[in-house]
């Protein structure tokens, strides 16, 4: 993959920068970057002027994007595909949508790893019908317990939502069979997946998963800002309150101001002008990633994941830090020096090893429910990563222990 590193400008002027910090956005390559100013430079018209060539051909630009996003995640119709602009947008227009079938006493179910973008919308809802938000119980290596999620599942279940991977602990979920328990239990229950961890590193299917609904963001795969994604069911979707009214959703404002009628999806639910220059980054960088293959990403990461495992040992690391991951299989590394603040050490890895992580809660809140801290340190890996990098890696985590002096 070292070949792979000319496709980021982000190390055209500082080739030593060791960027570890894919979960929170990926880097992006270039010929993304190209496409938006391309598109800037050489259209720049609203998608929604189809009265003329250049307003056509924008709205060309959001078709493309959007049968290719329906292919990369094997949806059965592009209408099923909403633009956003991102996973938080998603999830919130997903979770006010959901307004008139949640009612007073009905239970959502998350996990206490969610990002605060899947919790927060649901609590909000919750707390303005009446709801309640419980806990699903996880296993020892931070997936969902299935059996104690059956146990958990009764009459009152509405949804159920979770990410696919975490963004803090990498622990990855078996989509496709806990979705099985919950229809089996009651077809009617939705099941909403948090896929901003997992769309860049592992291939999705909604279809074979069966689940209801799904988010994402485009910049977490190497793609542009500004844009996310909703997946869903074609008649669950489309039964959803917009979470925007306005332009380009609508047919008809009847004289009386009362009545109106909306477009069809996935118009519907796009209210306004659409992030058109980054939508046209997106098609590059679902073609970046089809060309690479996203099964060949995930093993690739996971290795690089093992191999910093093997080093953590060979360099007896876990005597002065604390890992709370190393066994999931994932590309992403959770950890804290012992007795020292994480800031303390990413700005330290920071300014000594040009190394980017983070520290804190990485959007968690509720984290210290499963690891019993509220705050870690955490280096997640891209395809941009290579073994080099966590040689250096490693080298600098032997030197934290100067902190413990
Ligand atoms: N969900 C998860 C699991 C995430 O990791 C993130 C971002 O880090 C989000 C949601 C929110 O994504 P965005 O900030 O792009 O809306």
């Amino acid at each position: 993959m070292k070949e792979i590193k000319k496709h980021f400008p982000f190390y055209d002027n500082e080739s030593d920068l060791i960027y570890f910090d894919s979960s929170a956005t990926s880097l992006k390559i270039k010929e993304v970057i190209d496409a938006e100013i391309k598109y800037l430079n050489e259209n720049g018209t609203n998608p929604h002027a189809v009265d003329y060539k250049k307003g056509f051909e924008a709205l060309e630009i959001i078709n493309q994007a959007r049968s290719l996003t329906k292919e990369f995640i094997n949806a059965k119709k592009a209408e099923e595909i909403i633009f956003t602009s991102g996973t938080t947008h998603s999830i919130n227009l997903l979770a006010n949508g959901l307004k008139k079938i949640i009612n007073k006493d009905d239970e959502i179910l998350v996990t206490e790893l969610e990002h605060s973008a899947n919790l927060l919308p649901w609590i909000s809802l919750a707390n303005s019908v009446g709801a309640k938000v419980k806990k699903i119980e996880l296993n020892k290596d931070f997936t969902i317990n299935i059996e104690s999620l059956k146990n958990q599942l009764n009459k009152k279940t509405k949804l159920v939502t979770f990410a696919s991977i975490s963004n803090t602990v990498g622990a990855k979920n078996n989509i496709k069979l806990i979705t099985k328990v919950i229809k089996e239990f009651n077809n009617n229950i939705i099941v909403h997946i948090d896929a901003a961890q997992s769309i860049g590193h592992m291939k999705s299917d909604v279809t074979d998963w069966n689940i209801d609904f799904m988010s994402w963001s485009a910049h977490k795969m190497y793609g542009p800002f500004g844009v996310g994604f909703l997946y869903g069911k074609y008649h669950l979707l489309n039964d959803l309150e917009p979470l925007f009214y306005g332009g380009g959703m609508s047919l008809k404002i009847e004289e009386d101001l009362v009545k109106y009628t909306l477009a069809t999806l996935p118009e519907k639910l796009e209210g306004g002008t659409p992030n058109i220059s980054a939508i046209a980054g997106v098609i590059e960088s679902i073609k970046f990633i089809n060309s690479i293959g996203l099964n060949e990403i995930e093993n690739y990461e996971v290795n690089l994941k093992k191999y910093f495992n093997k080093k953590v040992k060979e360099n007896n690391l876990e005597n002065h830090i604390t890992f709370y991951n190393l066994d999931v299989e994932s590309s992403i590394i959770l950890f804290n020096v012992k007795g020292v603040n994480p800031q303390d050490i990413t700005n330290f890895l920071d300014h000594k090893y040009n190394i980017l992580v983070r520290g804190g809660a990485n959007c968690a809140r509720r984290i210290e429910g499963v690891i019993k801290t509220k705050i870690a340190i955490r280096a997640s890996f891209g395809i941009n990563n290579d073994k080099a990098e966590i040689d250096k890696f490693i080298e600098a985590l032997k030197n934290t222990n100067s902190f413990l002096d």
